[in-house]
Parts: structure tokens; C-alpha cells; sequence
């Protein structure tokens, strides 16, 4: 599909999921100017070369004060003990799963799921354990099963990923709580993959349901939860690899800190310094959030919406706007192809890539699905439904 989507005659490549807009005015405003000249200036020349490897004291600070503003109920990270800065939350992953895990530990991750999962896994010495999450909503499987899993595999590591990628589902509070109290009565520690947490399109809904929840603020969870975030969702710079990790227990973090330090030794200092600033240019909005976000989530949804009504019309395809995320999964079955097939004869046919969703299990995976990047600009989605519709 990458290859496909390179092609002359493609109007719209929807297969991965990256932003084609602009990222975060304040965050690109300090990235200039932590970039530029130092003109004689010794603190702004050493902005140049490395930082601490935990980052730089005054972002993981903005950070704790960012997360205390969103999540005003759960606990206050402590930004030099519980939280480092990584190169990417890709390297936070990683990092996290590589110090917990000794030879021949179970890891469940639930799919479809982010296809770095099992090599980071398997890198680490562990094996991977898949739980299948059903089409339509791909929610967690109810308690009786799940139980099963974790009393068959005695799982060291749950990785956990809200919003989803790529199904874009949104845990709910039931979901949280449930896989929390199973990690907590199996002794398990939790990986939660938290990088899209900003991009949840009805916050505060009367159905209480759709907003992010955080498994760490469970009971029994801040200490055996390392939690993943990332600069590359929440300012739309997933160029920049700046990423973090941060978790209530901390020999782990100890461990994570060491680990990070020989594998990149830090991200890169200008961008941790412009992060640092689009973070307190957010702390003071509604929800701190930047200040694109309201915009921004709601054109995600309606690209959503908007995609999946011309998907149906046009070709059958069966699916909703998700509650969150970048991404919308539809199905293609009554279009007689397989997932591929369907894929390659939309980029052929139309000009739109998307991605077939066997990319995101490792066994028996359903052929009649397909995923949709909905991270995109008005103005591409447009050109994409128009393409779609000729
Ligand atoms: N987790 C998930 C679920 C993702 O989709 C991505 C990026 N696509 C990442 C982690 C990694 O994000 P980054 O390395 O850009 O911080």
C-alpha cells in the first residue's frame, strides 16, 4: 500500500496515519526560535546538544503540571522520580516493555492492534499473548473470558491501548476498571499506550462514556502502570520524536531511565524545549488543551462521518465514526473482496489509500476489514470523498 500510494494517479493517500496540516502554532513558534541564532546567548548555544537524559527538568515538570490539570482526580506524577522524556513514544514502548519483562513472560495485547507491539515484545525476550477484540466497536471481552486469559497465561505485562489505534474505540469506565482489577488480583503490570489521549471527539458526553480514562488512576494500578505519551498526536509534530513515560513506581522508572540513556540518550533538545512551551501555552485553556485541539478533534469527526457515510453509499461498506483517534475501521464484506484486494482496487480505481486491516493481527485475522486515516485536513478528506465518489 505504501508503495501504491506513491503513485502519480493517487488524490488521497489515507493509509498512514499522520497529520498533512501544519503542527501546533506555539509549538512550532518555540521550535524556531529554540532552533535559531543563539547570538551570544550560552544558555540558548547549549539548547544545541544534549540534554539531561530524563529530558530537561523544566518540561517534565510542564508535564506533571499538564497531566495534574487534565486529570485533576488522579495522582500528581513526580517529574524527576516517576516521568522521563523519550526519543518518541515508539522508544517509550519499548522501553517500558524491555524493563519489565525477563525471558518467556506472557505479554496480552489485545487486536487489532499498533504493529510494533509484538517485535518490542519479542525483542524484550517476551511472548506475546493475543486476545481478538470483535468488529463492529472492539470492545474488551466481558469479565468471564477475559479471566480465562489471565488465569491461562499469567500474563507479567498488559499492554493497553486508549483510544485505539486502530479501531479508534474509547475505553470505558466498566473496560478500565475491569482489566485494572484483573491486573491487580494477578499480580500483572500494565503498558498503557496513552499517545492518542487528547483525541477524544465527545469529552464529557451526558452518557459519561466517551472521554479518557487513565488505568493508572485505578485503585492499585499507579504503581504497576507505566503510562506512554507523546508530542506526536497532541501538537501534530510525529516528526520530532518526543515522547515520554511515566509511572508511579520508581525502580521501574529507574530502570526505564538507564535503559533510554543507552539506547538514545535523550530527544532532541530544541524540540523538548518548544514542547516544553506548547504545553504551559496549554495548561491554562479549557481542559488544557492546545489550542487547536476543539478544532481539530471535531474535523476528525466529521471526516469520520463523512467518510463512512460515502463509503456506505458508494461501495456498501458498514461502519460509525469512532469516539476517537485517527483512524475509521469499516467493513467491506459485501463487496465480495478480501480486505487486500478491496485496498488495492480502491487506490487502482479511485485514487484513496487505505490499509487492510490483516496488518494489525498477528494470527487468524478477519479478512473483510479496512482502515481509514481521518487525521487529515478538510481539504484532503474532501478531494478523497470527491475521488470516491466519481
Ligand atoms: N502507539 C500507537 C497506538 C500509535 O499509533 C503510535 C504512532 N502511530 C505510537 C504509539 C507511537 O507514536 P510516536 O512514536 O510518534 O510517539
Amino acid at each position: 500500500m505504501t508503495e501504491l500510494a506513491k503513485g502519480p494517479h493517487i488524490k488521497a493517500d489515507l493509509g498512514q496515519g499522520f497529520p498533512d496540516f501544519e503542527g501546533d502554532d506555539a509549538a512550532l513558534v518555540a521550535a524556531r526560535t529554540h532552533l535559531g541564532p543563539a547570538e551570544g546567548d550560552a544558555a540558548r548555544a547549549r539548547l544545541q546538544q544534549y540534554s539531561a537524559v530524563s529530558g530537561p527538568p523544566s518540561l517534565r515538570e510542564a508535564l506533571a503540571e499538564w497531566y495534574a490539570k487534565r486529570y485533576a482526580d488522579g495522582r500528581r506524577i513526580d517529574g524527576d522520580k516517576e516521568l522521563i522524556v523519550c526519543t518518541s513514544g515508539t522508544e517509550a514502548l519499548y522501553v517500558a516493555l524491555a524493563s519489565l519483562l525477563e525471558p518467556g513472560d506472557n505479554v496480552l495485547v489485545f487486536e487489532p492492534a499498533f504493529p510494533w507491539y509484538r517485535p518490542h515484545v519479542e525483542a524484550a525476550g517476551g511472548k506475546m499473548v493475543a486476545v481478538q477484540l470483535r468488529f463492529p466497536g472492539f470492545p474488551l471481552p466481558g469479565e468471564g473470558e477475559l479471566r480465562a486469559v489471565f488465569e491461562e497465561h499469567r500474563p507479567r505485562v498488559v499492554v493497553f491501548n486508549t483510544p485505539h489505534n486502530p479501531s479508534g474505540h474509547v475505553a470505558s469506565r466498566g473496560e478500565v476498571a475491569l482489566l485494572a482489577r484483573l491486573c491487580v488480583e494477578f499480580d500483572a503490570f500494565c503498558v498503557s499506550d496513552e499517545v492518542y489521549e487528547v483525541f477524544v471527539f465527545a469529552p464529557g458526553q451526558s452518557s459519561g462514556k466517551v472521554e479518557h480514562l487513565r488505568i493508572c488512576d485505578e485503585p492499585g494500578m499507579w504503581e504497576r502502570t507505566l503510562t506512554v505519551g507523546s508530542a506526536s498526536k497532541m501538537f501534530s509534530v510525529t516528526g520530532w520524536r518526543v515522547g515520554w513515560l511515566y509511572t508511579g513506581c520508581p525502580e521501574l522508572l529507574a530502570a526505564c531511565r538507564a535503559l533510554h540513556g543507552y539506547i538514545t540518550y535523550c530527544a532532541p533538545t530544541p524540540l523538548q524545549e518548544a514542547v516544553k512551551d506548547a504545553l504551559l501555552d496549554a495548561i491554562p485553556r479549557p481542559e488544557a488543551l492546545p489550542a487547536q485541539l476543539p478544532a481539530l478533534r471535531a474535523a476528525f469527526h466529521a471526516n469520520a462521518s463523512s467518510l463512512a457515510a460515502c463509503m456506505g453509499a458508494r461501495f456498501g461498506a458498514a461502519g460509525e465514526a469512532p469516539d476517537g483517534g485517527y483512524f475509521l475501521v469499516l467493513d467491506i464484506s459485501s463487496s465480495g473482496k478480501t480486505d487486500f484486494q478491496f485496498c488495492e482496487w480502491l487506490a487502482k480505481e479511485k485514487g484513496v489509500v487505505a490499509i487492510p486491516m490483516q496488518m494489525f493481527y498477528s494470527h487468524d485475522p478477519p479478512s473483510n476489514l479496512i482502515r481509514l486515516a481521518i487525521c487529515k485536513s478538510p481539504a484532503l478528506m474532501a478531494k478523497a470523498i470527491a475521488a470516491l465518489e466519481s
